[in-house]
């Protein structure tokens, strides 16, 4: 359970707007009240409350920057991120799904798609059905530009064949963003997106995986053997697939970031509460230094990350360059995320080692920030390129 602070939700940083404030406040209560009685038995359980995805959607959390005509929100992408960190404040696995949902594919689809596109799917993307987005396969993760699906022309359609391994969302999902390679003598310049509906013939949805952290969020296997698609479903242009997977991991990453950092927020608050509270040698466990500066370290951490999320997702609203910083704020965020969980649960003592207390769910949810959406090293390659450039 989140503990609830004086201090509030969303903290006055300066770049956040009254109104991207006031909706990530009020989706941080509503997820104390709707999704944190429900975080452990989903984390126990291995699985997402379906009725929390229908209040997603209900609250248009899923189509947060589509286009209001459409049926989103038709918020800015600031105003995503900032619903994202509240949403992990309370469960890392709720905010991915929503992540997901609109800085990988609503975003791709937005910048990319056909206008016949839009007006086919948004409705669908705002209000109805969760998206994924199929990137990775057993052997290209970090060298995603390997993969190995191929998609053939056969007049208007394309014939997908391939596996994709570790598709979040893939459980719920019904739309997905996959990619493909049209012509493997061309290297990365093959890679094609393509819009599919899983209920297509020859779409298989195969093992979910069993993981360490942000249990409730599904991890899809999927299998694609002739799969038709239409032509009109080719997202972009041909062969430009490469560029929309690149450029869409940048802005998601910004959001991996805020998911980051909304669970090293959740880490701090309920440790500073425990401390104050805990006593050892006839004394609040708050009273030793040596236990505030590990506060002070924490609370320095999550500050540095808080202004690198927020200052890429400025960035990418502004038009500007943003892909070292948006390195950066997943790198910083998935950090101080470890950074905290780990001291944190450390200062819980042996309650922070047991299920009954938050601390060892929030550690274990942290770890996934180093991983997905590019590891640490794939993100230290992206800005130490960008520095080798300057001089
Ligand atoms: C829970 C979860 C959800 C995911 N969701 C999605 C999703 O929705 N869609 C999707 O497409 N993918 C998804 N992924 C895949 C994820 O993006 C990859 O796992 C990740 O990019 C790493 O790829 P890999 O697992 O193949 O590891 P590898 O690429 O094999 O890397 C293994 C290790 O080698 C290191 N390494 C690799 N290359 C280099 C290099 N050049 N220099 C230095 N070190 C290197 C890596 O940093 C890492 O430490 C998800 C993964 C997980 C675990």
């Amino acid at each position: 359970m989140p503990v609830t602070t004086d201090s509030p939700a969303i903290p006055p940083i300066s770049v956040l707007a009254d109104q991207e404030r006031e909706l990530a406040e009020g989706v941080y209560d509503f997820a104390v009240e709707s999704i944190g009685p429900h975080s452990g038995r989903m984390d126990r359980e291995n699985v997402m409350d379906p009725d929390l995805i229908r209040k997603f959607f209900d609250l248009d959390l899923m189509g947060i920057e589509i286009p209001e005509e459409f049926g989103g929100l038709g918020a800015n992408f600031t105003t995503s991120i900032a619903i994202i960190e509240a949403l992990a404040r309370v469960d890392a696995a709720c905010a991915v799904v929503v992540d997901v949902q609109n800085t990988l594919v609503n975003n791709a689809i937005k910048r990319w798609a056909s206008p016949a596109i839009h007006r086919k799917y948004f409705p669908q993307l705002a209000k109805q059905k969760v998206a994924a987005y199929a990137l990775s396969e057993a052997g290209s993760g970090s060298d995603a530009f390997a993969l190995a699906t191929t998609a053939t022309q056969q007049g208007d359609r394309w014939i997908l064949n391939g596996e994709k391994l570790w598709i979040t969302n893939g459980l719920e999902a019904e739309l997905f963003l996959v990619f493909a390679n049209v012509d493997k003598s061309k290297g990365y310049k093959g890679i094609t997106a393509f819009f599919v509906e899983s209920q297509w013939k020859g779409f298989t949805k195969g093992k979910k995986e069993d993981k360490l952290g942000i249990r409730a969020s599904s991890t899809l296997a999927l299998a694609f053997e002739d799969l038709e698609v239409p032509a009109e479903n080719v997202v972009g242009n041909v062969g430009e697939g490469y560029k929309i997977a690149i450029e869409t991991l940048n802005e998601g990453r910004i959001g991996i970031g805020a998911q980051m950092i909304g669970i090293g927020r959740a880490a701090l608050d309920y440790v500073t509460k425990y401390v104050k509270e805990r006593r050892q040698f006839a004394q609040p466990l708050a009273q030793f230094q040596a236990v505030q500066h590990e506060l002070a370290r924490m609370d320095m951490e999550l500050e540095c990350a808080r202004l690198a999320v927020y200052n890429a997702a400025r960035l990418k609203e502004a038009g500007l360059p943003f892909a070292r910083e948006g390195a950066i704020a997943k790198l910083k965020g998935s950090e101080a995320a470890e950074m905290c969980t780990s001291k944190g649960l450390e200062l819980l003592g042996g309650y922070g080692y047991v299920k009954d207390y938050p601390l060892e769910k929030m550690y274990r949810d942290a770890k996934i920030g180093k991983i997905y959406e590019g590891t640490s090293f794939m993100q230290l390659n992206t800005i130490a390129k960008d520095v080798l450039k300057r001089v």
